[in-house]
């Protein structure tokens, strides 16, 4: 067992979590009279946790396109959203501040491969969990249920539902699972490497609509406020996980641990509510899958 010193800060956030990691180490558990720069917080030797944790960084993945969920901001050079809320919570469980924390752009298409480059070491990018997937990354989570859904110009009266996109040209993205999904139920998917590339098609006619995830698509309309709307019912699951590399259990476990505690304490509805919560309603999280 190695010791990982973190700073207060780090601590602090950590809460329960250090005391049930040392509690399990077996008789390693904290002193409650100790000073609390004086804690220490454990992993074990060898984890992705302890290794992130001494670098003092990570390299995390996200959208730098989409409104509410990942979105760069060039004032800040970094992306805000709900997705890198949850990278910094995660972070933070590992004693990495905010501004420790190096952003990359992940688009749909690239999100298994920069994992399995260990490019990144997690993906946080409206990521759905499926099995094709699994098969070459892993997933904790889920901590975020969506679905796919439709987005027509604002004065669009004809489409009200994924039937009526059967023959007809609908803007996604390559790689994506709702570019699947149209491909399913008969449209003529038109694709490009992000969700924002859509619109401009969308506007000129070349796409009668753009078809993704329904929060995705709310984030777009906000932000182009008039221009869009979202109809229909989403139509499709789209489980949210942070993807990170194949049989990592260890690593994937203890995100999942992390995902719980923020539920429990509160920090998870507050990322929620600063970011997506500003225009969608808050839901309770789905619990993790621990495969
Ligand atoms: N959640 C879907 C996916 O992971 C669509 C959103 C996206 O492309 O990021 O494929």
């Amino acid at each position: 067992m190695k010791r990982v010193r973190l700073p207060l800060i780090a601590l602090a956030a950590a809460g329960v979590l250090a005391l049930t990691a040392c509690a399990g180490d077996g008789g390693d558990a904290p002193d409650e009279t100790t000073a609390p720069d004086a804690e220490e917080m454990t992993f074990d030797e060898g984890t992705t946790m302890a290794e992130l944790s001494e670098a003092g960084t990570i390299t995390i993945g996200t959208k730098f396109d989409q409104p509410l969920f990942g979105l760069f901001d060039p004032a800040a050079d970094a992306p805000v959203g709900f997705d890198v809320e949850i990278g910094k919570i995660i972070a933070g469980k590992l004693g990495i501040d905010e501004g420790s924390i190096e952003w990359v752009e992940t688009v749909s298409a690239n999100r298994e491969p920069f994992i399995e480059n260990g490019q990144v070491d997690i993906v946080v990018a409206t990521y759905t969990i499926n099995d094709d997937r699994k098969q070459v990354v892993s997933f904790a989570g889920p901590y975020y249920m969506a679905g796919q859904s439709i987005l027509v110009l604002a004065d669009n009266e004809d489409i009200m539902s994924e039937d009526d996109l059967v023959g007809q040209p609908v803007c996604s993205v390559t790689g994506s699972t709702p570019a699947a999904m149209l491909e399913e139920i008969g449209a003529e998917p038109v694709l490009t490497d992000t969700y924002s590339n859509c619109l401009e098609p969308l506007r000129n006619g070349q796409v009668v609509a753009v078809s993704t995830d329904n929060v995705i698509l709310a984030g777009l309309a906000a932000q182009n406020e008039g221009e869009f709307k979202v109809v229909g019912e989403p139509f499709t699951e789209e489980p949210y996980g942070i993807g990170l590399a194949l049989e990592d259990t260890d690593f994937r476990m203890w995100i999942n641990d992390v995902l719980e505690e923020a539920y429990a304490d509160g920090s998870y509805e507050e990322a929620w509510n600063s970011t997506a919560g500003t225009v969608l309603p808050y839901v309770e999280p789905p619990t993790p899958d621990r495969y």
